[in-house]
């Protein structure tokens, strides 16, 4: 047999790869997310998507993009060790490809875990997240993901004067940026909008007066 044609563990994980699709709100991450599971199985490939838990936007256990596409997915807790839960799934089903929705939310421990996902069982890992949350600030995840994914592709949103949008703004009910709170917001009525830093800045650090201001949030 060809070293090409041998197809054991060392050659899948020599192919694997850790990918980190980063970007702010609304750019299109989980759309791309169910693209790229779609293409593997449409291959005859298993994928594995997973969510986390408290992401109840949609509904437990799902991916769902703002274009309508949707696909079940498993949820994940922030205990949960993703490298067994990988291991089980390459060993039950087969596995091809594990795909993370909002992946601004693993631990520190669990990009470790993914990273060996990738290195020990040759599986590649495509992780979707958000880079900053809406006080600027890197979420655990996308910080462990920009430092050891082996790519980072970037997926841009725009701001409403037209440059690329990098930064995520809070908004309140009435439409003003939300300056401090948990990082993690569920069920709330806040809305996200992403900006430019430029736009991003102007607005967080508003004097007070300003900042009592709804945040103009699109053209014209
Ligand atoms: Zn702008």
């Amino acid at each position: 047999m060809s070293a090409a044609a041998n197809n054991n563990d060392n050659d899948r994980a020599v192919m694997a790869k850790v990918y980190f699709y980063y970007s702010s709100m609304n750019a299109g991450k989980s759309t791309n997310l169910l693209q790229s599971s779609y293409n593997y199985r449409e291959r005859g490939m298993n994928t594995l998507v997973l969510a986390p838990e408290f992401d109840d936007r949609y509904g437990v256990g799902r991916v769902t993009s703002r274009i309508g596409l949707e696909t079940p997915a498993r949820t994940f807790s922030m205990q949960d060790d993703l490298f067994a839960l990988a291991r089980e799934s390459l060993a039950n089903d087969g596995l091809h490809c594990i795909l993370i929705d909002e992946a601004q939310f693993l631990t520190r421990d669990q990009v470790f875990q993914l990273c060996r996902v990738s290195d020990e069982l040759g599986v590649p890992v495509l992780a979707y997240g958000l880079r900053t949350d809406f006080r600027g600030e890197p979420f655990e995840g996308s910080k462990y993901l920009l430092a050891w994914a082996d790519v980072l592709n970037e997926i841009k949103a725009i701001c409403h004067c037209g440059r690329k949008a990098t930064m995520v703004l809070r908004l309140d009910e009435r439409g003003r940026a939300i300056r401090e709170g948990s990082q993690v917001e569920i069920g709330g009525n806040d809305r996200y909008v992403s900006m430019c830093r430029r736009h991003f800045n102007e607005q967080f650090y508003a004097d007070d007066k300003a900042a009592d201001a709804p945040v103009k949030v699109s053209a014209g």
